[in-house]
């Protein structure tokens, strides 16, 4: 009696929020924007058919345990150095938030005085309702959808940018390292005034904090402004890296999402190779296998030698056993399976919506421009709310939208609701 009284109910998952109000509403032009899961073009969820061959070939198959070795190939290069040589520490990781919290329970033993800076936003922003202050949103949509057409963007977008925020605030990132007890910090990202990279501010701070700090970036496909830096800006901020000592962790959550290239996806990572960083990385083929509920990642830590990695492997492996004992199988059988058979590899390539998303991206602009809407430098409250009640399309409250949930059916029907509520 009286052991958990004192427990108070934890702050609502914003994503579980949206999807239990899209849930709750009878309207038959609802859309969800919320969870970035793939959808097929009737907004169904989508079983990959690379996915049904590989679970076709798993059948009775023994666990090979090669899901990592793939895993590090596709993320550093299949002729890398450091694949050849032996020299990373992977592990596999209950998709990409359980490499993400492998590694801050990993640099808590390892590593604990030094701080960790996240992109400010970063992966997940969320902003409390009105009554817990006045929120000033600013359309910026109409721009970004922009430069969506330039190829540079990622499959989130964020159509309002908040500038004025008062508080409950929360993330995912900043919530993984807090509960290893990490001190975190976070780096300037997006500029709302320019909607694109604060890069002048963000070097400032790599150059300002102090040397051997860490720091986590979104290699491409920025969660939730969908800015990333050009490559001629990754090699800028890995020479300072070099400068400072700093320790990149790369969250790679969208490989091939972005460009459809999983290789140009992953150049940030090859030009810090290049210039012979020791990399961290999280990777959650959640996304880009739509094997959600799979739970299938990978952690790999980058090491002077394979001695190095050994000990390294075996440190992490016993983090993880103290956590969870050992992930499930199957998912990752089915992406080794994937990964490894160069058929099922072509055609998982053939399959990353990439195209598609490009596609209704391109729609989605186009129709707005049809409907006049021009960009609004207003500031606007409200707009995420008038449109779950108006319109009945549900995001978050920062107004991050999910292109997997956007279908030639409902873009246009999107479009209006976007432009009325912007007018
Ligand atoms: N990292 C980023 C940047 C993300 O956007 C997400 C998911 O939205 C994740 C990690 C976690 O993905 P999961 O744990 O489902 O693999």
């Amino acid at each position: 009696v009286g052991w958990w009284d004192h427990v108070a109910p934890a702050a609502k998952d914003p994503i579980n929020g949206v999807t239990e109000a899209f849930l709750a509403d009878p309207s038959p032009f609802k859309i969800n924007l919320g969870v970035g899961a793939y959808r097929d073009d009737k907004g169904r969820p989508v079983v990959l058919q690379c996915v049904r061959e590989a679970e076709a070939k798993i059948a009775g198959s023994e666990f090979l345990t090669k899901m990592v070795e793939e895993s590090v190939k596709l993320v550093y290069g299949k002729d890398s150095d450091v694949v050849k040589e032996g020299r990373s520490a992977g592990v596999q990781a209950l998709s990409g938030t359980g490499a993400c919290r492998l590694f801050a329970e990993f640099q808590r033993r390892f590593h604990p005085e030094s701080h960790i800076y996240f992109p400010d936003p970063t992966w997940s922003k969320y902003v409390c309702s009105s009554s817990f202050g006045f929120l000033q949103v600013l359309v910026q949509f109409f721009q970004v959808v922009k430069c969506l057409s330039d190829n540079e963007i990622d499959v989130q977008i964020s159509i309002f940018s908040v500038i004025e925020v008062q508080s409950c605030v929360l993330y995912s990132h900043h919530n993984i390292w807090r509960d290893a007890q990490i001190p975190e910090r976070t780096y300037h990202y997006y500029d709302p005034d320019s909607k694109s990279l604060d890069f002048a501010a963000l070097m400032d701070d790599i150059k300002n904090a102090p040397d051997s700090s860490f720091f986590l970036f979104h290699p491409s496909a920025h969660n939730p402004t969908g800015v990333d830096p050009t490559e001629e800006q990754w090699r800028e901020i890995s020479y300072q890296f070099k400068v400072k000592g700093h320790f990149p962790f790369f969250d790679m959550a969208y490989q091939g999402f972005a460009s459809g290239d999983l290789d140009k996806d992953a150049q940030a990572i090859r030009i810090f190779l290049e210039d012979e960083h020791l990399i961290g990385c999280a990777q959650s083929y959640a996304k880009s296998m739509g094997l959600y509920g799979h739970r299938v990642g990978c952690l790999s830590i980058l090491c002077v030698d394979s001695k190095q990695a050994a000990a390294i492997r075996s440190q992490i492996q016993q983090i993880a056993r103290a956590m969870y004992g050992s992930p499930p199988v199957h998912g990752i059988l089915l992406v080794e399976t994937i990964l490894s058979d160069p058929n099922l590899k072509s055609l998982w390539i053939d399959e990353i919506m990439a195209d598609r998303i490009q596609r209704k991206r391109t729609t989605l602009r186009q129709n707005l421009e049809k409907l006049g809407s021009s960009l609004n430098w207003e500031h606007i409250t409200n707009q995420v709310d008038r449109l779950a009640k108006e319109f009945h399309i549900y995001m978050t409250q920062d107004g991050r939208i999910s292109m997997a949930g956007v279908t030639t059916g409902n873009v246009n029907y999107l479009a209006n609701a976007i432009h009325e509520v912007t007018r």
